[in-house]
C-alpha cells in the first residue's frame, strides 16, 4: 500500500514567509492521518495533492495554539468544499471542549459529522484492519502526547509456482492457504507454510510533537522506519530547549539512534533558523540518515526489504 508523508507546516510558534505552523499528513491508501493542525494549516492542505473528502483521522499532540488552533479552519474549509465523510479527531479532553464551544460560538454548520475522542491516557487510540495508532506522554510544559502509526504484519508472499507443482487448483484454496489455513488436496495435506512465505513487517512511523527527549519516548519509538522529531534549537541553545521543554537537533538524533529509527526527519524549527544547515549538520554527526522537513515536502515510505 502506498504511503506518503506530506509536511503541511514546519515552523515553531509563529509562521514565517516560508513555513506554516505544525501539521503533518500521512496519506495511506485512501485514508489521511493528520498530526497537529497549527493555525492556517489548511492552506497547505489545499496546495498539496491531498483530497478533501478522504477518510480522515486527526491527532492533536497538545493544546498550544501552533498545534491546535488550525483545526477550526480545517473543518470549515473541508465543509465549504463539500466534504461528506465523517472525521475522527483525537486529543486531550480540552480539545473536544474547544471544538464544541467554538463551533457553537461561531455558529458554523458542517457538512459532515465530527467524532471527538478524548485521550485520557497512554496506549491504543485507533485501530483499523491493518494498522494501529498509539500514544505516549511527551515531556512538554503542558499535557502533550507523541504518536506512532504502526502497520500490522502483512501475510507472506504466495508462491504460485509451488502451488501449481503441488496440484492445488486456483481459487478458494489459494485464499485459505494465504490466510494461514492448512488444506487437504487429493488426500494429501498441504500446509500453509508450504506455499506462503514468512509474515512481512509493516511500517512504523513516530511523531514526537513538542517534547524533551526521554527514555520513555525512545522505547515508544523503538524500531521506527521513520521518526519525525521536533528540533526547535541548535546545540548552542540547549539551555533554551531545556527551559522551554523542546529538543535540539542533536538530541533528536541521539534519541533516534537509541530507538533504532532507520530514518530521522527534523521539523518544528525556531524562526531564528532561516536555513537548517547547522541543525542538519549537528544531527548528521550522530545519526546516519537525517533529513529536514519543509512545507509541502513529500516523503514516500516503501516497505522494508
Ligand atoms: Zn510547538
Amino acid at each position: 500500500m502506498d504511503l506518503r508523508i506530506v509536511f503541511l507546516g514546519t515552523s515553531a510558534a509563529t509562521p514565517t514567509d516560508e513555513r506554516g505552523l505544525s501539521s503533518i499528513a500521512i496519506a495511506r491508501g485512501n485514508e489521511i492521518l493528520l498530526f497537529d493542525a497549527g493555525e492556517g494549516m489548511q492552506r497547505n492542505f489545499v496546495r498539496s495533492s491531498l483530497r478533501m473528502n478522504s477518510k480522515m483521522k486527526v491527532f492533536i499532540t497538545h493544546m498550544h495554539a501552533d498545534h491546535s488552533l488550525g483545526i477550526l479552519g480545517l473543518l470549515q474549509t473541508l465543509s465549504l468544499n463539500g466534504r461528506t465523510l465523517p472525521i475522527d479527531i483525537y486529543g486531550e479532553p480540552r480539545l473536544a471542549e474547544f471544538i464544541k464551544y467554538s463551533t457553537r460560538l461561531i455558529g458554523f454548520g458542517l457538512s459532515f459529522d465530527v467524532n471527538l475522542h478524548s485521550i485520557e491516557g497512554e496506549g491504543l487510540l485507533a485501530r483499523e484492519d491493518d494498522y494501529v495508532v498509539t500514544c505516549c506522554e511527551a515531556d512538554h510544559n503542558v499535557t502533550a502526547y507523541s504518536f506512532c502509526l504502526t502497520e500490522l504484519e502483512r501475510p507472506g508472499i504466495f508462491d504460485i509456482r509451488r502451488a501449481i507443482q503441488l496440484g492445488i487448483p486456483e481459487g478458494k484454496l489459494y485464499k485459505q492457504l494465504q490466510s494461514g489455513m492448512d488444506i487437504v488436496v487429493n488426500g494429501r495435506m498441504v500446509r500453509s507454510s508450504d506455499v506462503v512465505g514468512p509474515c512481512r513487517p509493516g511500517r512504523k512511523i513516530g511523531i514526537s510533537g513538542d517534547t524533551r527527549p526521554t527514555e520513555k519516548l525512545s522505547k515508544f519509538f523503538e524500531n521506527c522506519d521513520l521518526l519525525i522529531f521536533e528540533s526547535t534549537y541548535a546545540e548552542e541553545l540547549r539551555h533554551k530547549a531545556i527551559e522551554n521543554f523542546h529538543s535540539t537537533a542533536a538530541e533528536a538524533a541521539k534519541l533516534a539512534n537509541q530507538s533504532g529509527a532507520r530514518k530521522l526527519v527534523l521539523t518544528h524549527f525556531s524562526t531564528r533558523y532561516r536555513q537548517n544547515k547547522q541543525l542538519l549538520e549537528e544531527a548528521r554527526l550522530i545519526h546516519e540518515n537525517v533529513d529536514d522537513a519543509h512545507d509541502l515536502k513529500v516523503i514516500h515510505l516503501p516497505y522494508r526489504q
